[in-house]
C-alpha cells in the first residue's frame, strides 16, 4: 500500500536580508533608491564602469557581524569577497561581489517554539552560514509589452544571505523561523525586514523521505524561488510537499532524478509551477575579488560587537516569563511589539510601588497582579489600540495610570466593565484613574447588604424571569444579574450579585 507510506519532510531556507545602511555596499550612492526615480541613485562604481574600484561599506560589515552573533554563528577571523560571474541584464559588471568559501559567519543556530507542538514543541534550526554580498538591479516587465526595463537603483545594495541547514520538518516551522528572523533583524536595527517590500526574501528547498523495504529513501529536491510573504512560504511548501508525495506514490521520476528542479509560486492559483526542469550546471567561475582586502576580525573586535547587541527576542521572552510569571503566548505578543513590551515593563514597576503601598508587597498578590496587567495589556489594551489605529507611545495612557487601573481591578474595587471604560477614556485623555473613580463614584459595590436589598427588589419586579429560572432555565439568572447591575449603575460585583440572587431564589 504505497499510498499509506509514512513520509517525513526535509526543508531548508536561503534568505536574503536587505541591510539598511545609508549608502550602498561598495560606493557612496544612497541606499534608499527604491523611493527615488529609476536610475538616479547610481554612479560609475555600481554601474560597473571600467576603471572604478569598490570600497567596502564598514557599516554593512558591522551589521553582518551583529546578525552573525545574534544567530549564534562563529565569526571567521578572516573572510573574503569573491566574484560570482554570470551574464544577466540586471548585473552591470558581469559579476556579483559575494562571499564564496570564506563567509563572514558560520555554524550558528536559532531556537524556535512551535505552537500546537506538531510534530515537536521546539526546534533548533542550525545556520550553515551568513555572508555579505551586493544586490543586482531590478528588471521591470511592462504588462502587455515585450519590453523589459531595468532600474539600477538597487544595484549594489548590501545584503546578508543566511543559509540554514535542512532542519525544518514542516512548512509551519519554516514560517515561524522566518518571522523570528524578521524580529531579530528589527531588534538589531539592521533591516526593516519587510517581506512585501523585498527587504526579506526567501527561497525554500524541500524533499521527502520514507522507508521502503527497510531502507530509508529520499526524493529529489525542489527549490521554490522568491517567496515574498510569510503566508506564501507556508502555502508553497505545503503545496510542493503534497505534490512530491503524490508523485512519489505514483512512481514518478522524483524517485530517481538526481538533480533539483526550480519551481515558482503562483500566488493567484495557489500552486507551484516548474520553472526549470533541466539540470543546469552553474559555473560561476568564482575567484577572489582582487580589488577588496580580506575582512579581519580580532577577538577584541568581536567582543566589542557582541557587547553592543541589544536584548534579543528569545532572551526577552524568557526574562518576561521568569520575572513576571506571564504565559509564553503573552510574552510572544509583547516581544513582537517593542513599544508595548516596554510599556508593560514600565507599568509593572509602577504597579510594584502601588501594590507595596496597598497590600504590603505580598508576593502572591503581586504575581496575580502582573498576570492581570499582562492580560489587560495583551487583550484589552492591544485590541483598543488596533481598533483606533493608535500606537501605545502616541496614546495618552501612561504606564503609571495603567498600573493604577490594574491595582484597582486586582483589589476588586472596580469591576471589569468599569475598568474597560476607564481604559478607553484614558487612551484619549490624560486622566488619573483614581481621580475618575472617585469623582464619578465608580467604585464597585461589594456591600452584600445593599446588593441583597437590590436583588430582592429585582426579583419582586420580574416574576416571569423568576418563574423561568425556577422552571430550569439557568440563563434567566443572567437577565436578573443584568437588572441588578443596571440598578447599581454598573458598579456591582457580578459574583456577589449572582450569589445573592441564588440565595433568594433557592
Ligand atoms: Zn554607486
Amino acid at each position: 500500500m504505497a499510498s499509506n507510506l509514512p513520509f517525513e519532510y526535509t526543508i531548508g531556507l536561503e534568505i536574503h536580508v536587505q541591510l539598511k545602511t545609508a549608502s550602498k555596499m561598495f560606493c557612496r550612492c544612497s541606499n534608499a533608491g527604491e523611493n527615488e526615480s529609476p536610475n538616479t541613485t547610481v554612479c560609475p562604481v555600481c554601474m560597473g564602469h571600467p576603471g572604478t574600484l569598490p570600497v567596502m561599506n564598514a557599516a554593512a560589515v558591522r551589521m553582518g557581524a551583529k546578525a552573525s552573533l545574534a544567530l549564534n554563528c562563529t565569526i571567521n577571523e578572516e573572510s573574503k569577497f569573491d566574484r560570482k560571474n554570470y551574464f544577466y541584464p540586471d548585473l552591470p559588471k558581469g559579476y556579483q561581489i559575494s562571499q564564496y568559501d570564506q563567509p563572514l559567519g558560520i555554524h550558528g543556530y536559532v531556537d524556535i517554539a512551535i505552537p500546537g507542538d506538531v510534530p515537536r514543541s521546539t526546534a533548533r534550526i542550525r545556520i550553515r552560514r551568513l555572508h555579505l554580498e551586493e544586490d543586482a538591479a531590478k528588471l521591470l516587465h511592462a504588462p502587455g509589452s515585450d519590453v523589459s526595463l531595468v532600474d539600477f537603483n538597487r544595484a549594489g545594495t548590501p545584503l546578508a544571505e543566511i543559509v540554514t541547514e535542512p532542519d525544518f520538518k514542516t512548512p509551519l516551522e519554516a514560517k515561524i523561523f522566518l518571522q523570528e528572523l524578521r524580529l531579530l533583524a528589527r531588534y538589531l536595527d539592521i533591516s526593516s525586514a519587510d517581506m512585501e517590500k523585498g527587504h526579506l526574501r526567501c527561497d525554500a528547498n524541500i524533499s521527502i523521505q520514507t522507508t521502503e523495504d527497510g531502507a530509508e529513501v529520499s526524493s529529489a529536491i525542489s527549490e521554490i524561488k522568491n517567496l515574498n510573504s510569510f503566508r506564501a512560504v507556508e502555502r508553497a511548501l505545503e503545496y510542493e510537499r503534497n505534490r512530491l508525495r503524490e508523485e512519489w506514490t505514483a512512481g514518478g521520476e522524483v524517485r530517481t532524478r538526481n538533480y533539483k528542479i526550480t519551481v515558482g509560486w503562483d500566488e493567484q492559483n495557489q500552486k507551484t509551477i516548474v520553472q526549470r526542469w533541466k539540470e543546469e550546471a552553474h559555473d560561476y567561475r568564482y575567484f577572489p575579488e582582487p580589488d577588496l582586502p580580506p575582512l579581519r576580525f580580532s577577538h577584541e573586535a568581536i567582543d566589542e560587537i557582541r557587547a553592543e547587541l541589544p536584548e534579543l527576542p528569545q532572551q526577552k521572552r524568557q526574562r518576561l516569563i521568569s520575572t513576571y510569571g506571564i504565559s509564553l503566548d503573552d510574552a510572544r505578543i509583547l516581544v513582537d511589539d517593542r513599544a508595548l513590551a516596554s510599556f508593560f515593563e514600565n507599568a509593572c514597576s509602577e504597579l510594584d510601588a502601588w501594590l507595596c503601598a496597598l497590600s504590603g508587597c505580598d508576593d502572591a498578590f503581586k504575581e496575580k497582579s502582573y498576570k492581570l496587567l499582562s492580560a489587560w495589556t495583551v487583550n484589552k489594551l492591544q485590541g483598543l489600540l488596533a481598533s483606533t489605529g493608535q500606537y501605545i507611545d502616541q496614546s495618552k495612557l501612561t504606564p503609571e495610570n495603567m498600573a493604577q487601573l490594574i491595582a484597582y481591578i486586582a483589589e476588586d474595587k472596580i469591576n471589569s466593565t468599569t475598568a474597560q471604560e476607564i481604559l478607553e477614556h484614558s487612551l484619549k485623555t490624560a486622566i488619573d484613574p483614581a481621580q475618575m473613580i472617585k469623582e464619578q463614584g465608580l467604585e464597585q459595590v461589594s456591600d452584600s447588604g445593599l446588593i441583597g436589598q437590590t436583588a430582592q427588589k429585582i426579583v419582586d419586579a420580574n416574576p416571569d424571569a423568576v418563574a423561568n429560572y425556577k422552571a430550569g432555565k439557568e440563563n434567566a439568572i443572567m437577565f436578573l444579574v443584568g437588572q441588578v447591575m443596571k440598578e447599581l449603575k454598573g458598579k456591582g460585583q457580578p459574583e456577589l450579585i449572582r450569589d445573592e440572587l441564588k440565595k433568594i431564589l433557592s
